[in-house]
C-alpha cells in the first residue's frame, strides 16, 4: 500500500482542558487560537500574523497535545507529519510532500500544520550527518522555508513545530517570518504532575484511598507521557492481580516499571 503523505484531521476533539499544567504555554498559544479565529481583527490594523511557532521541550511533555488543542479550540483542521518520516524518504519525495501538505492546508484555511521532530528535517546544514541522504534532507528543508516565505498575510495557516533539540536547528528556520516564536514546554513540577494525574486518573477505576498528592510525589522527573503510562500500567497490573479497583501498590509497581523503562532508555542513549 502507498505510504500516506501526511495526516489530516478535520475535527479535533482535543481542547485546553485536556492539557494539564503548562499554564504559561497555554497562555501563549491562546494567541494563536485567536489569530486563527479572528485573523481580520489583526490584519486590518496592518499587523502580520505569525506563520510559525516552535514548541521546545523534552519528549512526552505535551507538545503534540498542545498543538492539537490549538486546532480543537480554534475549530480548524489539523495537518500533521513527523520529521523522522523523512529520513526514509526516496529522493525528491520530501520536497513534494511538503508542497502537497501546504497546498492542502491553504485550501482548507484557516488551518494548523504540525511538524513533529522538526530537527530531523531542520538540523543545521552540514552538521552531524554521516549517514548520507543529506541532499534530500536539505531539499526538504528548503521547500519548507520556501512555503513559509511564500504565504502572504491573507493565508491563515499557522505552522507549529516541535523539537527537543532547538540547539541543533538551522538558524534559517528561526528567521523573522518563519519560526520566529518559541514556546517552552517543560517537564511538570509537583503541582502540575497532580493536575496531569487528575486527567489520567479520571479514566481509571480507583481505590478510594489513592491520593494524587502521593502519586505526584512519587514521580519527580516524569513527563506527562510517563504519567499517562503509569496510570495505564497500574490499571493493567490491578487487573492481572484480580483487584476490583486500582490500589496504591498497583501504582507503586507501575512507577517502578516505568522507572525501569526510563533507565533502560537512558542507557541506550549513552
Ligand atoms: P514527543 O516530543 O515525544 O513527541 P510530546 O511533547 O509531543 O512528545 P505528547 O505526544 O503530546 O508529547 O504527549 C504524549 C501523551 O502524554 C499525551 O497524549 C497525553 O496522554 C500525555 N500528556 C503529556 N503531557 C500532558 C499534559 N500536560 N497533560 C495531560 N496529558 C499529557
Amino acid at each position: 500500500s502507498r505510504a500516506k503523505l501526511f495526516d489530516e484531521k478535520e475535527k479535533i476533539q482535543t481542547t485546553f482542558k485536556d492539557v494539564a499544567g503548562l499554564e504559561g504555554a497555554k497562555e501563549e498559544v491562546q494567541e494563536v487560537v485567536d489569530f486563527l479565529k479572528n485573523s481580520e481583527k489583526y490584519t486590518k490594523l496592518g499587523g502580520k500574523i505569525p506563520k510559525g511557532v516552535l514548541l521546545v521541550g523534552p519528549p512526552g511533555t505535551g507538545k503534540t497535545l498542545l498543538a492539537k488543542a490549538v486546532a480543537g479550540e480554534a475549530k480548524v483542521p489539523f495537518f500533521s507529519l513527523s520529521g523522522s518520516d523523512f529520513v526514509e524518504m526516496f529522493v525528491g519525495v520530501g520536497a513534494s510532500r511538503v508542497r502537497d501538505l501546504f497546498a492542502q492546508a491553504k485550501a482548507k484555511s484557516p488551518a494548523i500544520i504540525f511538524i513533529d521532530e522538526i530537527d530531523a528535517i531542520g538540523r543545521a546544514r552540514g552538521k552531524g550527518n554521516f549517514t548520507g541522504g543529506n541532499d534530500e534532507r536539505e531539499n526538504t528543508l528548503n521547500q519548507l522555508l520556501t512555503e513559509m516565505d511564500g504565504f502572504g498575510t491573507d493565508t491563515n495557516v499557522i505552522v507549529m513545530a516541535a523539537t527537543n533539540r532547538a540547539d541543533i536547528l538551522d538558524k534559517a528556520l528561526m528567521r523573522a517570518g518563519r519560526f520566529d516564536r518559541s514556546i517552552y514546554v517543560d517537564l511538570p513540577e509537583l503541582h502540575e504532575r497532580k493536575q496531569i494525574f487528575d486527567v489520567h486518573l479520571a479514566k481509571i477505576k480507583l481505590d478510594p484511598n489513592i491520593d494524587r498528592e502521593f502519586l505526584a510525589k512519587q514521580t519527580p522527573g516524569f513527563s506527562g507521557a510517563d504519567i499517562a503510562n503509569v496510570c495505564n500500567e497500574a490499571a493493567l497490573i490491578a487487573a492481572r492481580n484480580g483487584h476490583e479497583a486500582v490500589n496504591k501498590q498497583d501504582f507503586l509497581d507501575a512507577v517502578d516499571r516505568i522507572i525501569g523503562g526510563l533507565e533502560k532508555k537512558n542507557k541506550a542513549i549513552k
